[in-house]
């Protein structure tokens, strides 16, 4: 037994090892990848960043029935509301305190409308905290730049819902 220790000592056999366990991972297809080049599918289902939605028409999709704001476990949502010479109600006011968030989903399934919605954008890190508290206008924003992808990931998910 001692032997063999001293013959694996004297070959390098340790060290031959690890340069033929490193050489044959060299071939293998990698585990990793080179965010933020590469990037990895995401379900339908990812919470991410908030969006609020419009109809095709252009029409605010958010009727200002402030259930979101009801639901919301980290009194997140800040809403006020007032009645349009149409008729209808709408927001005047519409802020997420994204510091306070955890994103968990209930604002967009209490949303009679789906017009609150979390959409597919995790990228949306911040140097300050003002940056976070997200007022109306981000909101409507977020929804325009992603609805494309929000609409789809909604529509997969109808069966579910
Ligand atoms: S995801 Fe949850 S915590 Fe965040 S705003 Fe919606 S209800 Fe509130
Ligand atoms: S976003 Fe949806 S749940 Fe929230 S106030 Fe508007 S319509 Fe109601």
């Amino acid at each position: 037994m001692q032997l063999i220790q001293y013959a694996k000592s004297f070959l390098l056999y340790e060290i031959l090892f690890g340069f033929a366990k490193t050489f044959s991972y060299m071939f293998k297809e990698k585990a990793t990848l080179n965010y933020p080049y590469e990037k990895a599918p995401i379900s339908p289902r990812f919470r991410g960043e908030h969006a609020l939605r419009r109809y095709p028409n252009g029409e605010e999709r958010c009727i200002a029935c402030k259930l979101c704001e009801a639901i919301c476990p980290a009194l997140a949502i800040t809403i006020e509301a007032e009645e349009r010479e149409d008729g209808s109600r709408r927001t005047t006011k519409y802020d997420i305190d994204m510091t306070k968030c955890i994103y968990c989903g209930l604002c967009q399934e209490a949303c009679p409308v789906d017009a609150i919605v979390e959409g597919p954008n995790f990228e949306f890190a911040t140097e300050t905290r003002e940056e976070l508290f997200y007022d109306k206008d981000k909101l409507l924003e977020n929804g325009d730049k992603w609805e494309a992808q929000i609409a789809a990931n909604l529509a997969s998910d109808a069966l579910y819902r």
